[in-house]
This record gives structure tokens, sequence and C-alpha cells, in this order.
């Protein structure tokens, strides 16, 4: 399968095989649309999760900073539609840098 090619029309999605755990993309996500979850089969022992995948604004600025190539977001088109950034997205985003870019309540 090309990670190219959105699985399931996602409009943000990770190859976690390739994903190093560095937490960049989740500190640089306006929306608090990523976010790391602990996973005991990792060896950094946590893996990126897009948790909020309607949130997600578009701005590329995770794909565009990965120093793995390993998260990407979809082109803008007529069918794709992204969300604008609203209080609520931006309250999760800081709520997620505060908890050390993991997943708040998991
Ligand atoms: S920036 Fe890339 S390598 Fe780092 S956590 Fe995000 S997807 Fe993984
Ligand atoms: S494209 Fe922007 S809003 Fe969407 S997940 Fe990446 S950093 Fe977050």
């Amino acid at each position: 399968m090309s990670f190219l090619t959105p699985p399931h029309k996602a409009l943000v999605w990770v190859d976690i095989s390739k994903c190093k755990a560095c937490d960049i993309c989740v500190s640089l996500c306006p929306s608090g649309a990523l976010a790391m979850v602990q996973n005991v089969n990792s060896t950094q022992g946590k893996t990126i999760e897009v948790i909020a995948q309607d949130s997600c604004i578009g701005c590329r600025d995770c794909e565009l900073h990965c120093p793995d190539f390993a998260i990407f977001v979809t082109e803008r088109s007529s069918e794709v539609k992204f969300a604008k950034l609203t209080e609520e997205s931006k309250a999760r985003a800081l709520a997620i840098k505060n908890n050390k870019f993991n997943k708040v309540g998991a």
C-alpha cells in the first residue's frame, strides 16, 4: 500500500513504521489533531496517533517538519474539506502540549 494514498479518506495519516515518536508534529499542530499514546510494542514506548481527524485544518506543519517523512496530509481539492481552527481545538492542542504531548485523559 502506498502511504501517499490516504487510507479510508483520511485527512491526515501516519506510517507508524517510520515514526520515531519525536513529538515534533504534536508540538506544531495548532488544532490538537495529534497526540502521543502509550504503545508497549514500540521501541519508544509510545506512538503518534491522529486523535481528532475532524479538527485538522490542513496546515501541513506536521508533514513539512517530520524528520522521518512519517506523516501525511491529503491534498486540498473541491472534495476535501478541512476544519476551521476553533477555540475547542486550540484548547485541546494546549492541553496536549501541557501534558508532555500525550493524549489527554488516556
Ligand atoms: S514528527 Fe514524524 S517522527 Fe516525529 S512523532 Fe511526528 S510522525 Fe513521528
Ligand atoms: S495538517 Fe496541521 S492541523 Fe492537520 S494534523 Fe497536521 S499540523 Fe495538525
